[in-house]
């Protein structure tokens, strides 16, 4: 007996084959798929489940994977505008410093996360303060999310968040090692504001507990200006030089590599979270996409925080992940639908070590799956799903969303959490945010 049949939808499975299923029927049971089969080859399997929904004029697919996010950040949205990452930092670390506590980073947490779970994200790669708040809001909203501790040298809200880093990130290592929601990672800022012996710090107590270690790289033309007087070298051949490439290292951008920094990231398995729309407003540049991917580097997607890219989409970031490669290089046969899609799931999977477990809808895998609406005027004809969803979705078709076979968003709304609470919270807030930054 099955806990759960969705029927009549179409599943684009994001399977390595790209399996797509017309009018079929996919079953749950403790949390996993255990059958997904064309409703004519199966129609047998719902008689034996306790609860049958029926998505006729739904597609479902895998929950989406965000690699690179600072939920946290939400509460800054729009604060700080027409400054490029290093002014804009200045001022993003000012806010942050007057404004995060606990309480506050709980409350920026959820509003971004819960932002990409109505948007159809399930697993989010989060870098911010007070890790165990983020874990919190995850928790709460029921979600999946990679974190951990932060690593940053630079004086500022670091001074009062964590009295040592290292131990923190170790606390916070030992807590989630057995969690099947919580992918623990180190994520140290960035080579430009943590020292070589720190990043390296970062990355053993990861490769300790055989978990994830990310850190924004090669974002800017400043950041390699910077990086290069400082060690003589540019960031990717920095951390290359510091043994801190492989495979379970993720770096968020890589927007300034050239081809020697593309092999020695394809060669040691080194993953790239892309992020176009941040780094679009922000004036960084735009990732070679086509060449990274033709590299063999795994590739997967990020938002970025809703404070540089302003909103927290992965099917605007999957449209600019397909549409800008080829447009600068004027061919439309580059990066193809394909790729996207599995840059913002299958990819993703694999880059946490949970390939095993999530990024497509197979048999043996979490059921965590979303339900869109097909009824919309821009799905209608719909010739190709696949290109449908990188081009012509929007964040507002998501209905519903199952993590773990569990209805975590119903109809558009959050089903474990009263996030109208929350936004009053956050304008009550705002104010004093304002204030910092005056
Ligand atoms: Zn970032």
């Amino acid at each position: 007996m099955h806990d759960l049949l969705i029927k009549d939808a179409l599943f684009v499975t994001c399977d390595s084959n790209h399996k797509v299923v017309y009018d079929g029927i996919m079953a749950v049971s403790n949390g996993r798929i255990t059958a997904l089969e064309s409703n004519k080859s199966n129609a047998g399997l719902q008689l034996q489940a306790h609860q049958t929904l029926s998505a006729k004029g739904r597609l479902v697919m895998p929950g989406l994977i965000n690699m690179h996010c600072h939920a946290g950040d939400s509460l800054f949205r729009g604060l700080v505008e027409g400054l490029t990452l290093e002014s804009w930092l200045g001022k993003v670390w000012v806010a942050e410093k007057a404004t995060l506590t606990k309480h506050t980073t709980y409350l920026g947490s959820i509003l971004g996360l819960a932002e990409n779970l109505l948007a159809g994200v399930t697993t989010v790669m989060d870098m911010f303060w007070y890790p165990n708040e983020t874990v919190r809001a995850a928790n709460d909203l029921g979600m999946r999310l990679s974190t951990g501790g932060i690593f940053f040298d630079l004086p500022g809200i670091g001074d009062r968040v964590h009295v040592n880093y290292i131990t923190e990130a170790e606390k916070f290592m030992a807590k989630h090692q057995e969690s099947e929601t919580i992918f623990s990672a180190t994520l140290p800022h960035g080579s430009y504001t943590v020292s070589p012996k720190n990043l390296k710090d970062a990355k053993a107590i990861s490769d300790r507990y055989g978990a994830l270690f990310s850190t924004h790289a090669a974002e800017t033309q400043a950041e390699q200006a910077d990086i290069s007087t400082r060690y003589g070298k540019s960031v990717i051949r920095h951390l290359h030089a510091h043994g801190l490439l492989g495979p379970k290292s993720i770096l968020a951008h890589c927007v300034h590599v050239d081809t020697t920094e593309i092999n020695m990231m394809a060669d040691s398995g080194t993953i790239v979270a892309h992020n176009p729309m941040s780094n679009l407003k922000l004036g960084s540049g735009i990732a070679p996409v086509s060449q990274m991917l033709k590299s063999g580097i795994k590739m997967t997607l990020g938002t970025d925080g809703a404070i540089s890219g302003n909103d927290l989409d992965m099917w605007l970031t999957m449209r600019l992940a397909a549409s800008l490669p080829k447009g600068i290089m004027m061919r439309a046969d580059v990066v193809t639908a394909k790729e996207v899609l599995h840059m913002a799931t299958l990819n993703g999977a694999e880059a946490l070590g949970q390939s095993k477990n999530l990024g497509s809808l197979e048999p043996g895998k979490a059921a965590d799956f979303i339900v869109l609406d097909l009824s919309s005027i821009h799905a209608v004809p719909m010739f190709d799903p696949i290109t449908h969803l990188v081009y012509s979705t929007s964040k507002s078709d998501v209905r519903d969303v199952f993590v773990d076979g569990k209805k975590v968003v119903s109809d558009g709304k959050a089903t474990k959490v009263n996030m109208d609470q929350k936004l009053r919270n956050a304008n009550a807030l705002a104010p004093s945010i304002k204030a910092s930054v005056e």
